[in-house]
């Protein structure tokens, strides 16, 4: 594929604006609409001299990567890497506070994101890459410093280009009791937004340590193999940039109660931003999505009131504000953007099904979905469990898998077959 490797000019001059913008206290992320309008216009009009500086640049770094082996996207930068020693891959969005340059850490991530996408070899294994969408309600959050977020609800959908949403995992999370003085606060956001009881609910799970297990169990398959080092990376998730804070700080919340089980325990979860998939995926087939149109797909309501789209408790409610409503969203909005550029026709696992299609048909499965206890890895519509098989061949994941504590704990034999572990396979 005749893909440039490194980034263009444009990029660069991106980043000069964003860093000019900083020093007026404005602190715009990358794939911050107004930043790219604004670094936009002024590209537009600028003078060939003026432009050449980056070029120069983006001719460095590309022939700087082309020089290089195949692979050799170090998806690491130094200052990031000097601060993290060896275990780069660890937590950064939960260490995020100790990393000072806000530049180094978003070329971090978007990094991560790119070589996410360039470890698939092609167009079609790209198609069957798994995405982990999160999403996540909460009670409060705090206002120390970091910011505690208290967790009510957690959604996560798997999502391949090809087969759309293959599971979601679902749970209401008891939080305790409303910290001394947020009552008000936890009340208010209650009823205005999720409807999510603070207290005696009764789907809530105090069960941490399974909570924490099974997310990890899920997420496992998130791994790729980093080019540089040979060695899985950590977890990838995907969510709205808006919502990377609060899912960290929920995944940071859990950590910190099963701490009692594991002391020191850490996640190795890296949450990403679905815009910068976005673009990269596209990039990668070469009908590149600019990032201001796929944020603003993905801030649409579009899918807001989709029939079997939230948990049951949301549902009952028509309320959209739910976590796992809003991972399936996503995923349905990645099928309007991902789909035709791949030639893929949805099924009803890539977008909300409509009722009126097959009713009798269709009712019988969404009766057999009901009939899964809520407190499950529940799995999408029609999936046939069959066409699930751990991958044999990944060493590395196995690797892993057999380091996890308690990974043969009876928690994880209830699952049905095939799921979490390791890096599942579609087999047709
Ligand atoms: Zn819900």
């Amino acid at each position: 594929m005749g893909k440039s490797k490194g980034r263009n000019a444009f990029f660069h001059f991106l980043i000069h604006i964003q860093n000019q913008m900083k020093k007026e206290g404005k602190n715009f992320g990358l794939n911050n609409p107004e930043l790219q309008t604004i670094a936009g216009d002024l590209w537009k009009d600028m003078p060939k001299e003026e432009r050449q500086p980056f070029e120069l640049m983006s001719q460095k770094e590309k022939s700087g990567v082309n020089s290089s082996a195949k692979v050799t996207i170090d998806i690491t930068p130094k200052s990031y890497k000097e601060q993290k020693g060896e275990n780069f891959g660890r937590s950064a969005a939960m260490c995020s506070a100790n990393i000072d340059d806000e530049q180094s850490r978003e070329e971090f991530f978007a990094k991560l994101v790119e070589s996410f996408v360039k470890s698939f070899k092609s167009k079609t294994e790209l198609m069957d890459a798994p995405i982990f969408i999160v999403g996540t309600n909460i009670m409060i959050r705090t206002e120390s410093y970091p910011s505690e977020y208290y967790p009510l609800e957690i959604g996560i959908s798997r999502y391949t280009i090809r087969e759309g949403i293959h599971c979601t995992y679902h749970e209401f999370i008891d939080a305790g009791k409303v910290p001394i003085g947020y009552m008000h606060m936890a009340n208010d956001w209650s009823k205005t937004s999720h409807k999510i009881p603070l207290d005696n609910f009764d789907p809530a799970v105090s069960d941490y340590k399974k909570l924490v297990e099974d997310i990890e169990q899920i997420l496992e398959e998130s791994r790729f193999t980093n080019p540089v080092t040979g060695k899985p990376t950590s977890m990838l998730v995907f969510c709205r940039e808006d919502a990377v804070e609060q899912n960290a700080g929920v995944f940071r919340w859990l950590a910190q109660k099963y701490q009692s089980v594991v002391p020191g325990f850490e996640w190795d979860v890296e949450f990403l931003d679905l815009v910068t998939l976005v673009w990269n995926i596209t990039n990668f087939i070469e009908r590149p999505i600019s990032q201001p149109i796929a944020e603003n797909k993905l801030t649409s309501s579009t899918y807001d009131y989709s029939p079997n789209t939230n948990c049951e408790f949301h549902d009952e409610q028509d309320n959209y504000n739910c976590a796992q409503g809003l991972t399936r969203r996503l995923s349905y909005i990645l099928t309007d953007m991902l789909c035709p550029l791949f030639e893929i026709r949805p099924t009803e696992r890539h977008l909300p099904p409509k009722i009126n299609v097959v009713v009798d048909a269709y009712m019988g499965r969404i009766n057999d979905v009901n009939t899964i206890p809520i407190r499950r890895f529940n799995q999408a519509l029609s999936l046939n469990d069959n066409n699930w098989s751990p991958n044999d061949d990944n060493d590395q994941q196995r690797h892993h898998q057999s380091e996890r504590p308690d990974s043969s704990a009876s928690s994880v034999q209830r699952r049905p077959q095939g799921i979490g572990r390791g890096r599942a396979v579609w087999k047709k």
